[in-house]
């Protein structure tokens, strides 16, 4: 389709949710061009900067937004930050419909005494540290022997096998060099996932948990006592399948003979972080059993805590938030404002609508019933506008935004690809902006 003249819908967020809400609209034929903005010069959002480096089937998922990507009538505008170098008022102006997806980059809290002492942190943080996150700093301290990782979610199961694993098996895959060394230098030898519920309640997947008990030079400790099930759980094992599989394999975890293995996991259940202590840093965390009539405190003594108690989305300029939520209020995808009056012409998908639940895939169901808002909204044409496609790069132009195009994310692309090749493996992910930037403009 030519897009000149054709009215545009604008996507802020070119990760998994904008770009399954784009392909949704795609498959709608719709007739409408799409700029995707992001505020990295890559795209992928969550994909290359959230899934574990050593999950590369999940990862591949980026071949799939790169065909959507691609499609002629979808252009990328890559370093350009909603709220800084473009506004709502100018995505209004320019567009029939703007679709935001900016997912949930921060990080809930825990609300305990000591959260901000130094060696505290947001699994988020170490997250971004080894995908090579451009707002992640260079260092990421593994001084510790032993780490807390408080939550029971699939971040608190990625962060903890990432730091159990064997740096070499990370050789492989497309993590920034710097990430790598810091992998080697780690000094941790243990680490204890904290639960504040049962096995039953814990939100990880199996697939993931099993993946724990398959690291080399690992052993998986979980308590007998831990897993013992009162008349509820058992009751609602019956219906649940994933709790069942989690609770079988950690019955299988707990059965395992220990053996003289160089780093350990520590699965903990019912206990939950009262207090994190230390003088200028983490000392230790005093655990509360959090069973009903349950025993004293416990102190873990560890140097490092990693917070994996969900994410959670920042406000937007310029759009209503729900502050209880951390989300956007909408209707089955169009925003409403306090007073449940629809904002006309903005629209919400992923986790900045629903929250940071479910996997990859969840966004094509919530991306399909953003999709039909929008066409049903186009449908009666109050928004309708015929844009002029170069109105809005010769805005950020005159703004002086630095904005990256497809073209400029191929360059970079091929670079990375080329830089793992040369080192072995598929990619060696650049992450300082500025390079990203150079790289971008110039290629190799
Ligand atoms: P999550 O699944 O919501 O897990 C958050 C964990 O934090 C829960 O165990 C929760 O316990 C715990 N928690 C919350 N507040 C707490 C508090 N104050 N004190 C102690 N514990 C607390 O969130 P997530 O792990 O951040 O993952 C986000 C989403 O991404 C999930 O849908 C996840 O499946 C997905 N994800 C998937 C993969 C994968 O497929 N490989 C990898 C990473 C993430 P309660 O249950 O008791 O509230």
């Amino acid at each position: 389709m030519s897009s000149a003249g054709t009215p545009r819908i604008a996507v802020v967020g070119s990760g998994p949710a904008g770009v399954f809400t784009v392909e949704a609209l795609l498959k709608s034929n719709c007739r409408r061009a799409f700029d995707v903005f992001d505020r990295l010069p890559a795209p992928y959002g969550l994909v290359r900067y959230g899934v574990a480096p050593d999950h590369p089937r999940i990862k591949s998922v980026s071949t799939v937004l790169r065909r959507v990507l691609e499609n002629p009538a979808v252009r990328f505008f890559g370093n350009v930050t909603f709220g800084l170098d473009i506004g709502l008022d100018d995505l209004l102006t320019h567009y029939e419909a703007v679709i935001f997806a900016t997912g949930a980059p921060g990080h809930r809290e825990l609300g305990v005494p000591g959260e901000d002492l130094p060696g505290s942190r947001a699994a988020g943080e170490f997250v971004a540290w080894y995908n090579g996150h451009p707002d992640a700093p260079v260092d990421f301290p593994l001084h510790a022997r032993q780490v807390a990782v408080l939550g029971a979610g699939n971040v608190a199961l990625d962060v903890t096998r990432l730091l159990a694993k064997d740096p070499r098996e990370l050789v492989g895959t497309d993590v920034p060099d710097h990430v790598l060394d810091g992998f080697r230098c780690s000094s941790v030898t243990d680490v204890h996932l904290v639960a504040r519920r049962g096995p039953v309640q814990a939100k990880f997947t199996t697939v993931e948990l099993r993946e724990l008990g398959l690291l080399r030079g690992v052993d998986v400790l979980v308590r007998p006592e831990e897993l013992r099930l009162d008349e509820a759980d058992e009751r609602a094992l019956e219906s649940n399948r994933q709790a069942r599989a989690n609770v079988d394999l950690l019955r299988e975890f707990a059965r395992r003979p220990t053996t003289d293995a160089t780093r350990r996991i520590h699965l903990r259940f019912w206990r939950s972080a009262a207090a994190i202590d230390g003088d200028g840093a983490v000392r230790e965390v005093r655990l509360a059993d959090t069973r009903p009539g349950g025993g004293a405190d416990e102190v873990l003594p560890v140097q490092s805590v990693l917070r994996a108690v969900g994410y959670r989305a920042d406000p937007l300029p310029g759009l209503p938030f729900e502050g209880r939520t951390g989300t956007v209020p909408h209707r089955k995808g169009r925003v409403v404002d306090g007073g449940a009056r629809p904002v006309p012409g903005c629209y919400v998908t992923g986790w900045l609508k629903r929250g940071p639940t479910g996997v990859i895939g969840t966004n094509k169901a919530d991306a399909v019933e953003t999709a039909r808002c929008v066409i049903e909204d186009l449908a009666d044409g109050h928004r309708s506008r015929a844009s002029d496609p170069n109105s809005v790069p010769r805005l950020l132009n005159r703004r002086g935004t630095e904005f990256v195009n497809w073209s400029d994310w191929l360059r970079l692309d091929s670079y990375e690809i080329n830089r793992g090749r040369a080192q072995g493996r598929d990619r060696s992910k650049v992450s300082d902006l500025d390079a990203m930037l150079a790289i971008g403009k110039r290629g190799q």
